[in-house]
């Protein structure tokens, strides 16, 4: 049996977990899975532009252990991309603890935070103070 992972923090749930291209019918789709902890490591590394140190320490593992699921999650976003697959974010290694659900009042997208917020926190997506 595989080694139990450490607990992997998670900040951020996307509140859209479904990426799908156009013009290709349903049945012939494949999809690519993104677990919420590479989607995580995504967020943290490439959007926020943190270094793998600070990211690692985010998620509570070792920057060696951040490295392997950064490169995973690149790689999946970039075969979806390439091979027009759809992109499904669910599951994964992270602890799921409570919840705070947000929506921003600007672009109306939702978030789902495992750290409570408080209000009017920028929205991840348009950066406006903007969260209810
Ligand atoms: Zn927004």
């Amino acid at each position: 049996m595989a080694r139990p992972h450490k607990c992997r923090k998670v900040e951020l749930i996307p509140g859209i977990t479904y990426f799908k291209p156009r013009g290709i019918p349903m049945d012939m789709l494949e999809e690519v899975k993104l677990s919420v902890d590479e989607f995580e490591s995504l967020r943290l590394a490439d959007y926020n532009a943190f270094s793998h140190e600070e990211s690692a320490e985010r998620m509570n593992i070792s920057r060696a252990t951040f490295g392997r699921i950064v490169e995973k999650a690149r790689y999946k976003i970039v075969d979806a991309l390439l091979n027009g697959k759809a992109i499904i974010i669910e599951g994964g290694n992270y602890k799921p603890s409570d919840t705070f659900e947000y929506r921003c009042r600007r672009c109306h997208r939702k978030w789902q935070f495992t750290v409570e917020r408080r209000k009017n926190a920028n929205c991840p997506h348009c950066e406006k103070e903007n969260i209810t």
